[in-house]
């Protein structure tokens, strides 16, 4: 049984694609994708040794061993163009998961869809996703063992295709009396920012706690760039506080 973070990631790979598992560790996700015939195919890639073989262990002399291979390397670079539809990178930073996309990105060709699920800095993710002509199609947030984790779905989609709708996803919306710039969609997640449920509020509440505390040490001090970032952290706050 997968945890409830990776079953999550699951139910958002389309039944029926390749699949690759990129920083796969122990290979749970595409091992239990292949088993339950969502995917025909799937490769676990992995950079460090130890995980590696463990992944191999996960497959190797099992009923799916033809279906998932296990591939030692760096991001992307365990992938051949238009071998995989669907990729899936979970469980590490989201400056990580973006610079796995920027590295090697002529392995995306073919790629319709991404899962990807950041640790933290989810706006590098997202950033990278708008920069790149991915759209953000649906977003997850979910708690697990205390911590808080979000997932995003993004597909593929010619840029002179998409809507007005589409465009402003990633740079402007309206949340009661407060326009929320690029800046903060990227941070809050557009699709969350629309139906906040618990999780949402209480990531973002601690995280006005400590916004509130850094504000506290920064009032000692006067220079003009805590100034600025005084105000910066203000207007963030307005905008939290019209969600929280
Ligand atoms: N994806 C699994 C999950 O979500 O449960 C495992 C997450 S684990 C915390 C992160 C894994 O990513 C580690 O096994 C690490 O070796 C691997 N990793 C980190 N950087 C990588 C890279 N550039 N290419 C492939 N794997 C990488």
């Amino acid at each position: 049984k997968l945890s409830r973070r990776l079953q999550c990631i699951a139910d958002l790979v389309p039944k029926g694609s390749r699949m690759a598992d990129i920083g796969s560790d122990h290979a749970l996700l595409p091992a239990y994708l292949v088993k339950v015939g969502i995917v025909p195919f799937a490769v676990a890639g992995e950079v460090n040794q130890g995980p590696y073989e463990a992944a191999l262990r996960q497959v190797k002399g099992s009923l799916i061993e033809d279906q998932v291979q296990v591939r030692l390397g760096d991001g992307l670079a365990v992938l051949t163009p238009n071998e995989v539809d669907c990729i899936t990178i979970a469980g590490m930073g989201g400056s990580l998961i973006a610079s796995i996309l920027d590295k090697d990105s002529a392995k995306l060709e073919g790629v319709s869809t991404l899962v990807l699920q950041p640790n933290v800095g989810e706006e590098f993710v997202r950033s990278w996703l708008s920069k790149h002509g991915w759209l953000l199609v649906e977003e997850h947030i979910l708690e697990e063992d205390g911590k808080i984790y979000e997932i995003l779905l993004a597909v593929k989609q010619d840029e002179d295709t998409f809507s007005v709708e589409d465009k402003l996803l990633y740079t402007e919306q309206k949340l009661g009396n407060v326009t929320l710039d690029r800046q903060w969609l990227m941070q809050l997640g557009p699709h969350l920012i629309r139906e906040p449920n618990d999780i949402l509020i209480r990531k973002w509440s601690s995280e006005i706690a400590k916004q509130d505390k850094i504000l506290a040490t920064m009032a000692a001090t006067s220079s003009e760039e805590v100034k600025v970032k005084r105000e910066q952290f203000e207007a963030y706050k307005k905008a939290l506080e019209e969600i929280v």
